[in-house]
């Protein structure tokens, strides 16, 4: 056949296919164009700023909460189950109602101790983002 490898005494059958493998047509990878690059660094830099504000948002909130929680509960209330003194404070957020009609959004607070959790709505304690003209 024509095709087959010419046999050359003194080389080995792996360096007839090695050799053979460089011929085989590869598969075209299309590269990427340096503005797709330029276009995914733009898209990687929002979401990281975005995921900051985010964050940002969240710590405001929180903090707010806090002050918030102290001014109407008090410091250093008590858990009515293990009466643990200790709470922990998170981010609003909005628990739409079954009827589907009113959202509220809601922060939890739960006993570090053990785990009960109140939640608290976010527009009457004043939360931002959640206050007046903010989201609901
Ligand atoms: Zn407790």
């Amino acid at each position: 056949m024509a095709d087959e490898p010419p046999k050359e005494p003194g080389k080995k059958l792996a360096d007839i296919l090695r050799e053979g493998a460089a011929d085989v047509p590869r598969r075209r990878v299309r590269r990427k164009k340096p503005e797709d690059t330029v276009a995914m660094h733009q898209l990687a830099a929002k979401l990281v700023a975005a995921r900051e504000r985010k964050r940002q948002l969240e710590e405001e909130q929180i903090t707010a909460a806090a002050d918030w929680l102290e001014a109407k509960w008090g410091f250093g209330r008590k858990c009515p189950y293990c009466a643990s003194p200790t709470w922990s404070v998170g981010p609003p957020s909005v628990f739409r109602l079954s009827d589907g009609a009113e959202s509220i959004p809601l922060f939890p607070v739960s006993c570090t101790n053990c785990g009960q959790t109140v939640l608290v709505d976010a527009q009457q304690a004043g939360i931002p983002g959640y206050d007046e003209g903010g989201e609901r």
